[in-house]
């Protein structure tokens, strides 16, 4: 069997569900391919003056429902085929959500932490040139996603406003907030899936004091979450970072994690430098070490992938404890390890309604910047909430009714809300 890869997993989860929906051929093939794939290498000059060069890409799924919608990344594993996955996930996710866009993802094939400020900022204005003609607040809107935040953002528009000599705010989101962003945007993310994990404990009568988490990453969506279920009460039990993580049964502090990782740039930075750490103060707060892997399978109640894909897979999935898995990452459950888990019991909420906060903040910012408007961060907070559990409740609704898992019933949703639009363009 060919190894799997990120696009043929979603193609995979992708045909299961169109067994169940009873797609003809006709219908199944307008989900086959992206309709845009472009790819370039973007050269810059780095700051020795010697000049440097990186395989980029931007890839456009599906733009029936709306201009095409998502992030761009910066990471050595960003090829073209994890960027295909990533756009589809994108199409089902604005759907999901029922927001006005289609899905598209972008990536530059690098290592950014191997980069100075000034060498990103280069490699981010020499994307945008590459791509300026396939991106526009009416065609493709990008945004931040795994290594890019507000700055890169900030650089991209203007040099889209330099390249067009237009004002173009709406052109890419997650933006800072003196140059276009929206309030709420940098939280959204997590907030979306904190929104619909109280509403699932809520409607289980459990009670957050009770809950036990574990939350792998500690970048935007994963620190925040943290900080958003300790605020309410659930014990975070462990959290991770690239070098690794700490665990305490009796629950951490993420404002205490957030400092030493702003100090140290590690979590794990209270207690030690790189893999080595003070083992007598660990003992004696009640927290120890635990790698990426460990962390995972930690008894828990609610489990949080906030980082990188296929972390769980056919190889763990057997040993997860956690009963819920909320997953703030794109692609984080491989489909082995979603049958096992299954299996298990375990309730599973997909990346494409779990983290769907991220791009519903992104909708709402580029309202503002088509309209001039400025949102309050109340109205963002509610207008969120609404949309991302009526996302929930359609998913739920879907899974109710065709004894669907909550991912099926997902892609469920997404996919027929996709084909509508398609149909009534008059594509099939
Ligand atoms: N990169 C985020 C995601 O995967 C946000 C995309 C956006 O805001 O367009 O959903």
């Amino acid at each position: 069997m060919a190894m799997a890869t990120p696009y043929t997993r979603f193609q995979t989860t992708l045909r299961d569900v169109f067994v169940k929906l009873d797609l003809t051929k006709e219908e199944q093939a307008l989900f086959a391919e992206p309709q845009e794939i472009h790819r370039t290498d973007i050269s810059f000059q780095r700051d020795d003056g010697s000049t440097a060069t990186f395989p980029a890409f931007r890839v456009q799924y599906n733009n029936a429902r709306g201009p095409y919608k998502g992030g761009i990344r910066y990471h050595p594993l960003a090829d073209e085929d994890e960027v295909k996955a990533l756009a589809a996930l994108m199409s089902i996710k604005t759907a999901v959500v029922n927001i006005p866009f289609g899905g598209a993802k972008g990536g530059v094939q690098c290592n950014p932490k191997e980069l100075s400020k000034k060498e990103l900022q280069e490699v981010s204005r020499a994307y945008m040139r590459a791509m300026v003609e396939h991106v526009g607040a009416d065609i493709d809107c990008p945004a931040p996603d795994v290594n890019t935040n507000p700055a890169i953002m900030a650089w991209m528009r203007d040099e889209y406003e330099k390249q067009t000599r237009s004002y173009s705010p709406a052109v890419i989101t997650g933006k800072p907030l003196s140059y276009g962003g929206s309030l709420g945007r940098d939280t959204a993310t997590a907030r979306g899936g904190f929104f619909i994990l109280q509403e699932m404990m809520d409607r289980r009568a459990m009670d957050p004091e009770e809950l036990k988490v574990v939350i792998q990453g500690f970048g935007n969506a994963g620190a925040h979450m943290a900080h958003f279920l300790h605020g309410a009460g659930y014990t975070v039990v462990a959290v991770s970072d690239s070098q690794g993580g700490i665990y305490s049964e009796e629950g951490i502090d993420p404002v205490r994690i957030e400092k030493y990782k702003r100090k140290t740039g590690q979590v794990a930075g209270e207690y030690c430098t790189g893999s080595v750490c003070d083992t007598e103060r660990m003992k004696l707060d009640g927290v120890r070490h635990v790698s990426n892997e460990e962390l995972l399978e930690l008894p828990c109640d609610i489990l949080i992938p906030a980082a990188l894909d296929t972390v769980i897979n056919e190889g763990n999935a057997e040993r997860i404890q956690a009963k819920f898995i909320l997953e703030l990452a794109n692609g984080p459950t491989t489909p082995e390890a979603d049958a096992i888990l299954q299996k298990k019991g375990v309730e599973i909420i997909p990346d494409v309604l779990a983290n769907a906060g991220g791009v519903t903040v992104s909708y709402f910012e580029w309202t503002q910047g088509r309209s001039g408007e400025q949102w309050t961060e109340d109205q963002v907070d509610r207008e969120l909430k609404r949309v991302i559990l009526e996302g929930y409740k359609a998913v739920r609704r879907e899974a109710r009714r065709n004894e669907m898992t909550y991912r099926q019933a997902a892609f469920s949703v997404g996919v027929k809300r996709m084909l509508d639009a398609m149909k009534v363009r008059g594509w099939i």
